[in-house]
Parts: structure tokens; sequence; C-alpha cells
């Protein structure tokens, strides 16, 4: 068994956390006791915690009947207090003491009679955890929201990975078994997404709209919601503070999975005032953590550290659980099948990279073996594969060293934009970006002439390209930043300035077929059979097979001048199949201006701006920079900025983000308070930057807890190169790529352990 990258490394939550903001917001637990008190207490000592961690006593009204749900009586509301008193506190107190006026009942807990699991108890972390027997909801075979929503509380609240991805596995496991139909909609909840991600059905609820939904439902005004997320930083928290406390007339019907999911998706199709309506009519029926985790993901942040790769992780873990229900404990499972849970993931990862929807996969899953997965779940044209990625490397030298005495081939680099493209057996193309994203709309000019490059009739096929910007007269490549310039959506082809030419590499599909078990020397032999070049319009990638080290190096010097990035060099025959979803090391980069300490640039967020000083004064002068770590969903301060920008550049930079200033840090941002920004930006742009090289920080937080345990990575000499429009935000570097660059550098390398080949390699993105 290979191990993931991740295990060489300590992982941040395996050490204290030094860092003087909070990581995540501070949680709150619930509690139901025999004595019939609810209190809330909060787990985090930071003196922001302590404001919210005073209790809010509650009375619990018996059960009217034994089945019948208990109510909660609210006795007083203690508003939460904020030591910073604020303008709009005192104006808020008035209106909320009326609002909390109220007579109050809850719904929160469904009985106990028998001993079983209810609601707010909910607790699928426990040790004794038993998939059916604790599943509260299994008579009516319809799953509550609120499991989901304790769910994620828990998890928000344990430390460890693995126990985040059991405790997961164990909901999973439960609805598998007692109200399967809502597997899809859970999975898709646990992730944020409302559809397959190619499909781009986004939430994102502007804040302001989801504040005066809260306002409506609660009866708060709005500069006291506003002042509480100032303070603690997640207007879940807020949401969720504001309900509990809230004195009501009626209790609402308990929310369901199935509900909630199909108005998430409805919310995220409507706009204006019938968005605030809709997110409001499912709000007032949110009880407890409910109300957290359903504004959470209107914001489009979970925060409960659980990203796709988990995700899939815990789906298999649930099946073998399911597996084992009669002969196992659940908490038991991972340890005593451990090859099944290794098996079962890689088929799940595997079927999900060529097949990444699980509108398709969780019906696969529940219904046929799991060896069947790949089969049931082919790839097919119209829906995208993760592109296969490579490694850096940082000279001819170290190619050569990686491939010993392996057939390899060279291909230019080309710099502009990658294109998965799909024509399915009606004729219709569809054109995927790097992140999978639908970029058909963007290339009508591409569609027009797509029957040009066809050699003879095909059906179908998928084929992995780059899109250069095209100089017509001079029958020649133009740089990035010329096709940056073209439009991005609703493209008339009239209006087309900048004309494209696609350079093809790589052949994934024809006819049916499937080729990425195929070695790459026989999906070019099918691309040369299928397809022939057009110049101008349909190119493939310039290549030189060959083994002789002067040959490479003169090609890449000749790929610089033919205006490319460098050199792709590629196993042949010998490890060459297309490894999907992976960085793999039978692709590598060999970029010409590669930095000879630090070999790639990275691609990073901008999340806070510093104003300029004399020259730079009335733009930003410099910018505050994070990483993405995708465990831990959060960004990660790496270094601040201020050089390689031209007036120009710091002009459309500051216009452009200043319409995305938040008020303050989002509580997903890592950063000390030494760096502080004059404006806190959301995270909506992607920048590529250069650097000398990287050293350990005391301030920057990136890949913190990986390398060190109290220091981040951060950059020395940064420099803009530009802006990268094909990544959002969580496709930035991630922490592990920081944390394997720093570890590459040859001072670090002739120090320190590094990773092994097997390590990257095993390495999904
Ligand atoms: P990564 O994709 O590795 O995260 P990146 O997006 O910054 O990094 P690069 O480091 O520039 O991209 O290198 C990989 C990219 O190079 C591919 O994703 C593809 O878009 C592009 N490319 C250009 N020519 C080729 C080629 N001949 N073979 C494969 N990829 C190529």
């Amino acid at each position: 068994m290979q191990k993931s990258i991740t295990s060489f490394f300590k992982r941040k939550s395996d050490v204290p956390d030094e860092s003087p903001e909070p990581k995540k917001a501070p949680k709150i637990k619930t509690e139901t006791e025999d004595t019939k008190k609810l209190l809330i207490k909060t787990e985090d000592e930071s003196p922001k915690a302590k404001i919210k961690a005073k209790p809010e006593p509650m009375t619990v009204d018996p059960p009217e009947s034994p089945d019948a749900p208990k109510s909660v009586k609210v006795e007083k509301d203690t508003e939460n207090k904020p030591a910073a008193a604020n303008d709009a506190k005192n104006e808020s107190d008035t209106e909320n003491k009326e609002a909390d006026r109220k007579v109050t009942t809850i719904g929160l807990v469904s009985t106990s009679k028998d001993g079983k699991e209810d609601a707010e108890n909910y607790d699928p972390s426990k040790d004794s955890y038993h998939p059916l027997k604790n599943a509260y909801w299994a008579s009516k075979k319809v799953t509550p929201y609120l499991a989901l929503a304790r769910t994620f509380q828990v998890i928000e609240e344990t430390k460890g990975r693995l126990k985040m991805i059991d405790t997961l596995s164990n909901y999973f496991c439960s609805v598998m078994l007692v109200s399967p139909s809502d597997l899809v909609p859970s999975v898709y909840l646990s992730i944020n997404q409302l559809a397959p991600a190619y499909e781009g059905l986004e939430l994102g609820v502007a804040e302001t709209t989801l504040m005066k939904a809260i306002c409506k439902a609660t009866g708060r005004n709005l500069a006291h919601i506003k002042s509480q997320t100032q303070l603690i930083g997640d207007l879940g928290i807020v949401a969720e503070q504001s309900r509990v406390s809230q004195r009501m007339m009626f209790q609402p019907a308990p929310l369901n999975i199935r509900d909630v999911f199909r108005k998430l998706r409805e919310i995220a199709k409507i706009s204006g005032q019938s968005k605030m309506d809709l997110v409001y009519n499912v709000f007032v029926s949110c009880r407890s953590s409910e109300a957290r985790f359903f504004i959470r993901s209107l914001i489009g942040k979970l925060r409960i550290g659980i990203a796709e790769q988990s995700l899939l992780t815990a789906l298999a873990i649930a099946l073998v659980k399911k597996n084992h229900i009669g002969d196992c404990k659940a908490s038991k499972v991972p340890e005593a099948y451990k090859d099944e849970i290794a098996e079962t993931t890689l088929l799940l990862k595997t079927a999900y990279s060529q097949c990444p929807n699980y509108d398709i996969i969780i019906p696969a899953i529940l219904e046929y073996d799991i060896k069947e997965l790949q089969e049931r779940c082919p790839m097919h044209p119209g829906m995208p594969l993760r592109p296969m990625l490579a490694q850096p490397t940082k000279g001819v030298h170290e190619v050569f060293e990686r491939f010993g005495g392996m057939h390899i081939t060279c291909e230019w680099k080309y710099d502009g934009e990658r294109a998965q493209i799909h024509c399915n057996e009606k004729g219709e193309i569809s054109i995927f970006s790097r992140n999978s994203e639908n970029n058909t709309a963007k290339y009508p000019d591409l569609i027009a002439r797509s029957k040009n490059f066809l050699k003879c009739p095909v059906e179908s096929y998928i084929i992995d390209s780059e899109i250069v910007a095209w100089d017509v007269e001079r029958k020649q490549i133009l740089p990035f930043q010329v096709l940056s310039t073209r439009k991005r959506k609703n493209v008339d082809i009239e209006e087309i300035k900048v004309q494209v030419c696609v350079y093809i590499f790589d052949l994934l599909y024809i006819n049916g077929t499937a080729l990425v078990t195929k070695p790459l020397s026989e999906r070019r032999k099918l691309l040369n059979e299928h397809f022939q070049e057009v110049e101008g319009e349909w190119q493939f990638a310039t290549a030189l097979n060959t083994n002789d080290i002067d040959e490479v190096q003169q090609f890449l010097e000749e790929s610089v001048k033919g205006n490319c990035e460098g050199l792709m060099v590629k196993t042949l025959d010998q490890e060459a199949t297309y490894e999907i979803a992976k960085r793999s090391r039978n692709w590598l980069k060999l970029k010409k201006d590669y930095i000879s300490n630090v070999g790639d640039s990275l691609d990073l967020v901008v999340i806070g701006g510093y104003k300029g000083k004399g020259k730079r004064t009335g733009t930003y002068g410099g910018f505050l920079l994070a990483c993405y770590d995708t465990e831990n969903e959060e960004y990660q301060t790496i270094c601040k900025i201020g050089t390689g920008f031209t007036d120009e550049d710091l002009q459309t930079h500051s216009e452009f983000l200043g319409k995305h200033v938040i008020s303050s840090a989002k509580s997903y941002y890592r950063y000390d308070s030494s760096l502080e920004p004059d404006h806190w930006f959301e995270p909506v742009q992607v920048w590529e930057i250069k650097c000398a090289d990287l050293s350990l920080s005391p301030i920057h937080r990136a890949a913190i807890g990986i390398v060190d345990g109290e220091r981040g990575i951060s950059l020395r000499f940064p420099r803009f190169i530009r802006i990268r429009d094909d990544k959002n935000s969580e496709n930035a570097t991630d922490a592990n790529q920081v944390a394997h660059m720093y570890q590459s550098q040859d001072l670090v390398k002739n120090n320190q352990k590094t990773l092994t080949q097997t390590d990257l390699e095993d390495e999904f993105y």
C-alpha cells in the first residue's frame, strides 16, 4: 500500500495551535440533560469565545406523547454581551428584547422511550455507534436534516482527521441502511455542492441577504447581527445563537435532508426577493445546529474540514461497515478490514475521477459490487475527467534521474489554457477547463470548426489540449496575456478579436472506448489515425522522442524560441497510462525560467491589501497572499508582496479588489495579527507568483503543522507574474505542495528527510 503524501508529515491537527487567531470559529455544544436544562457552552478559551461562553438556560417541557417531539421553552434569553460594546449594540438590545418577549417553544428533542438515540443526542462519533440501532430516524425512513447537522457539529469539534472521516462514515452507513435515497443529498451537502461541480450550480448567497433573512426570522436587528458576526467571525454561529435563544409561537415541522437539498437548489437558481424569502422559509424551521450549517451552506463554506478526498474515503469506509454490519462493531471496522477499506477507497476514487458525478456513482455503489463500479460508471463524453498533472523539475538532469532508461518523449509546453474537448455520439461538443469548468460558451469559434480536424468519420472523442492565442498574419503563438483578454461568457463568434489555435497532446477516448489505461505511444498512434492538423486551428503538440540529454536541452531552447514555456517530458510505453486526477511523476514539467532552487511558481490567493504610499498613494501598494489548505479548508498566509507590479497593474488590482473588500478577515483565513492589512478581500483572485526561495516563518501560516509544528512557510522575494483566471481560489497551490516545494530545496533536502517517490505518486490533488 502506498502512503499518502500527508502521512509523512505531521498534520497541524496533531500539534498545538499557537496562533493568536482562533483557527476555526469557537464551537458551540448543546447538551440535553435529564435535568431538563439545556446549556450552550463554548470550548474555546480565547477572549472572543468567552464572550459567547455565557450559558443560556432553558427549560424543557415534558413530552406530550411518548412519540411526540419534546419542546424546549426558553426561560430567559441571556443575550450574549460582547465585551467590546459597539454603537449598534444598544439599539439592537431594545429590539432584540422585544423579539425575546414572545412565547417560546422550539422543538428540539425526540423521545428516547426505548433508550434509542434521539435527535439532540445523535452522536455518530461515539465508539459504540451502531449504524442501524443509532439511526433514530429508522422508523420514518426519511433522514432528518438535524442528523446531518449533528454529524457536522461533531466533526467540527473533532481534531483528528481519521476520526472525522470515521464519524462521517458512520452517518453515511446509517443512511445507506435506513434511508438510502438520502445518500445523494447527504453527500452533496457534506461537500457543499448542489450538483456535479462541472454543472457550475453554486450557492454563495451574499451575507447581507442572509443577515436580512435571519433578522426577519428571529426579530433581531441588522446592526446587531452584523456586530455579532464581526465579533464572532461566523454568521452560522450567530444564526444558531439567534435561533436557539428565540421565542416562538409554534413549533415548525422538522426539516429533512431531501427538502433542504431541494430548497438549496432552488435558492441557487433564483435571485432577488424570492431568494431571500426562500432562505427565510427554511431558516424558520431550523432547530439548533441546523441553523449554523444551513447558513454556512448558503455562504459557501461549511468549515467542517471535509474535502472531496476525505468524503470519498468516508463513503468507502461506510460501504465496508455496511458489508460487515452483522459481525463487527462500527468502530472496529477500520482496523479489522484495513485491506478491504484500502481497496474500496481506491476503486471509489478511481471511478469518481473518471465519472465525477454522485448522481451516477451513489446509486451504483448501493446497487452493485464495488468491483463493478468502474464498469458501471464509465467515462463518457460530456462529463469532464480530472486532468493528469505534472511534477515540476529543476533541470534536465532531474528528468533523466527520474526516467532512467525508459522511452520518453518531450513535448513543447504551450502557455495558454488547458482544454479537454469532448464530442458525444450526437456530435455535441463541450470544452472543459483544467478545473472541469464548462468553457464551451467561451469558444464558439472552435466548435464551428470542429469538423475540420477529423481525418475520418469519428463518432465520439475526448482530447486533451492547450488552447493558445494565435497571430493569424504572422502564423505564430501569442503570449498567454493576449488569450486572457478574450471574453469568457456569451461570446459572439462575429466579435471575436483574439484568434486561437488548439495544440492537442493526448487522446483519452475514441468511438466509445476509453484509452486512459493504454500507454501514451498507443494513444498518440490513435490520435494520428483519427485526426489531422489544420494550420492555425488544430495542431499536434510539437514532440521529440529522445533519450539524449543534449537533444532534450536543445529542444527546450527551441521551445522557448517558439514562444513556449518549456517542455513536458512524458513516458511513452512503460508507466505511461493517463493518470486521471494525479500529479504524476510520469509527466514532468521543465520550465524555461525555472529558478534553480524552487522549480515552479506558486498560485496564491490575494486576501488583503495595504494602502500605497508616495507614488502609490490612491492604490494598494502591497498585498497579503495565502495558499489554500484543502484538508482544513482554510487560507494560510504565505507572504506580503509589493514587487512585480507596473503602475497599471496596481490600478487594475486596486479597482478589482476594491469591489471585494470585506469588513473583517474570514474566519477561515489563518494569519498572524501583525500582518493585518488595511483591507481584507473575499478570496476571489489567484495570482501566479515566483520567489527566490521558501523559508520557515514565525508569522506566516502556510503549511503550518506539516513541516514544523509552530512555524509556517513563507516566500522570500516574491514577484507577481500574472493573474490566474483559470484557477479558482480553492485550486490555489495547496499547503502540501508548499511543504513539498520547501522540502525539495537543496539546502533543506541536505538537512532533512524528504518525501519518497512513492509518496508523491500517490498524491491526489
Ligand atoms: P498545475 O496544472 O500543475 O497545477 P499549472 O496549472 O500552473 O500547474 P503548469 O505548471 O504551467 O500549470 O503546467 C501544466 C500545464 O501545462 C497543463 O495543465 C497544461 O495546461 C499545460 N500544457 C501545455 N502544453 C502541454 C503538453 N504538451 N502536455 C501537457 N500539458 C501541457
